[in-house]
Formats: C-alpha cells, structure tokens, sequence
C-alpha cells in the first residue's frame, strides 16, 4: 500500500497509467498515439484526485462520483489516504491550537495552528493578508499560520529547546508532513506554513523538499512559495542545497551574535560558525521583494544587550531580511530565563533604528505550551 500524500501529482500519474490501458491501445491508431493519450489521461486523473483530497478535502474514494468505477477499485486496493489520530488538542484564550498527532508506529508529533489578527499585522507589509479566513467561530484572522514538525525529536540539540533535549527518534516521512497541513487545512483556511515544529527540516532534506512541491502544487495544497518558510539551526550546505532545487522561503534560527555565545546555545555553531551561516544566506536565491526571516529567540541575560544588537546589525547588514524577536518562553528546568520588557523593546529599537524590520513576536499560546517540543514533552512525563 501507498499513501496517498507521499506522492507528488506526477508520481500519481505514472502509478494511473495502467489503469484502463488495454482499452485506449484498443482504440488508438498507432503506438505512439496510444502512449500519448494513455499519459494525459493519467495525467488529468492524477489532477482530479489531487483537487479531491487536497482541495475538496474527501477521504473516501467511492465519493469521488467521477473518477471510474475501475480506478476507484483500483485506488482502493493500492493507495491509502493517511490520517494520523489526534492525541491531543488544545486550545489557548489568544486562539492557538496545539495537536499533537499520532504516528502509525505509536511516536508522536506535534504541530500548531497560530491565528495573527490584522492589527498585529500593521508593521509587517510584506506580510500583508489576501484572505480574511475565518477559524474558530465568529473571530476574523487576517493570517493563519501552520507551524509543522519534520523530524521526530531532534539532533540539533538547542540548548532552550525541549525537543533538542530529547535527541533524535526519527525522520518524518513525507506522507507524516503533508498530513498535519491537511489535517488542519480542513479545519481552518491556513495562509501560511512554517517548518518549525520539532525537528531540523534541513536534516529531513529529500523529505522536506518533496513535502513542498505538493504543498505548492496548485491542484494540491496551492500554497505561495512565500507563504511557505523552511527554518533551520544553519546547516550551510543544506541551506545551499535548498536554494538549487526549490523556490520557496527561508528563516534562519540565528539567536546569538558571536560564535562562542551561539556554540553554547546551538552547538550546530561548532561545525558552521556565523560567519559561514551568514555567507550562504547572501548567496540564497531571493525573488524580487522576498527576504530571509532571522528567528531571534532573546534569552534575558544572555544575548538581549545591546552591545548584541549592534553586532547583529553588523552581520546582516546587505542581507535582504527581517528579524523576528522572541522573548524566551521560560519553561520548568529550563537554565535560560525571560528578558525583560525593557530590554526587549531596547533591542527591537536599536535595529529599527538602524534602518532594520524587527518585530516582536509574542509567545502565542503559552499556556497551551506552544514553544517547540514542550506539549510532547509533558504528555510523555504524564504517561511515564
Ligand atoms: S530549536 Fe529546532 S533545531 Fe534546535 S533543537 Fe529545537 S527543534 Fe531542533
């Protein structure tokens, strides 16, 4: 069996083309008329299938009323549309939903739908919302953000991250990262997908990479190579790898502005240091109007000063970007601590000052446990 979201539209096709083969060579008038119409009929029924599943969100091949008799038969022997159980669902009182999913071998992911209202928008143009979607009863979103995991755990092992404590279980397969984004696609009209969830998307690269191509397909998920961000800890050569082989958009987890404050929180820094980091985001292809997204995680005390904002500014200085300023959500046992909000806004306003876009992103959904890894986490202790 196949699942059906391991498959790109065109890996579809070639899987069709058998179907109903022997009739069209019947009636073809040569061989290579036949093989023409045997691929653009499973070329347009790959299509149908796609707009099926990813658009009309229908999970059962016999309602697909056009499609064949043959091909639903068919479908139903060898592709299996994946739907992985909810474990848990939560909900905070600012509109995150948190889901931790499970995975047919019993491991558990997590992703979270982050709902960012207009006002909170204003600052942030590039950004600027197409759609009003509406999610979770009568309040209007301007943007719906999919937060999704690739890995399960993680090898990076960041210091502030509970998911980088725990080391890395497993690869996500491509099928268990398009499912999440369907999952929640069916219930809410998400605009955006990050990839910042558990797990270093760039160490998960073939997966991750083939996960977008049917995120961006238009008779799939049809989302915008802008709306759709990989974030990595800054694997330099995956990052360049990235670049060559898809369009899409990039966010560095920067967090620290010299190597031996970064080694300490990201040890990722020992093998590709800033400077290397900084290197390969100048030479990542941006289309016009596009920037790198710097992740900024303020740790009180440790890198919020604002001797680190001026060496920040130095490094990205001629670097198409923004930065995303996250105060430390502080969690039990955690050696890091929450800045203040003075240094907060201090740090934000040295980069503004300095001619930078850096906005202050909110911890949404903190009492849902919504920073990366920490809902997993505390269902596992509970269960333990
Ligand atoms: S912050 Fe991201 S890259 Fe770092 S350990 Fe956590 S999941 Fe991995």
């Amino acid at each position: 069996m196949i699942y059906f979201q391991s498959l790109t539209q065109s890996e579809l096709a070639d899987l069709l083309r058998p179907i109903g083969r022997a009739k069209i060579e019947r009636q073809a008038v040569s061989p290579e008329d036949a093989e023409k119409k045997i691929a653009q009929r499973a070329r347009y029924r790959a299509k149908q299938i796609f707009h099926w599943v990813y658009q009309r969100f229908t999970f059962d091949w016999d309602l697909m009323t056009d499609l064949s008799k043959e091909l639903r038969e068919w479908l139903k022997v060898n592709i299996e549309l994946y739907r992985p159980p909810v474990l848990e669902r939560r909900q905070a009182d600012d509109g995150t939903v948190k889901f931790v999913w499970e995975l047919t071998d019993s491991k558990t992911v997590e992703s979270v739908i982050i709902p960012v209202a207009a006002r909170e928008l204003e600052l942030d143009s590039e950004t600027q919302p197409e759609t009003q979607p509406r999610f979770q009863g009568d309040a209007e979103w301007s943007r719906l953000t999919a937060c999704i995991s690739s890995q399960v755990g993680c090898a990076m092992g960041c210091k502030f991250c509970l998911t980088g404590i725990q080391g890395l279980d497993r690869n996500l397969e491509v099928h268990e990262i398009i499912a999440q984004v369907l999952e929640m696609r069916v219930l809410a009209p998400l605009t955006n997908i990050v990839f910042m969830g558990m797990g270093e998307p760039l160490h998960n690269l073939e997966n991750v990479i083939k996960a977008s191509q049917i995120l961006l397909d238009q008779d799939g998920l049809n989302f915008s190579k802008r709306k759709v961000t990989v974030s990595t800890s800054g694997l330099v050569p995956a990052i360049e790898e990235l670049g060559r082989r898809i369009d899409i958009s990039l966010a560095i987890s920067l967090n620290a502005t010299t190597d031996e404050q970064r080694t300490e929180i990201m040890p990722v820094n020992k093998k590709w240091n800033i400077e290397a980091l900084m290197a390969a985001c100048r030479k990542f292809p941006l289309g016009s109007h596009r920037r790198i997204t710097f992740e900024y995680v303020l740790l009180g005390g440790f890198n919020d000063s604002l001797e680190d904002a001026a060496r920040l500014t130095d490094w990205i200085r001629g670097i198409p970007c923004k930065i995303n300023l996250i105060p430390f959500n502080e969690h039990e046992g955690s050696v890091y601590r929450q800045p203040s909000e003075q240094r907060v806004t201090a740090f934000q306003k040295y980069l503004v000052d300095h001619g930078l876009t850096a906005l202050i992103r909110v911890s949404r959904g903190a009492e849902i446990l919504a920073a990366c890894g920490q809902l997993r986490s505390l269902l596992k202790l509970q269960s333990v």
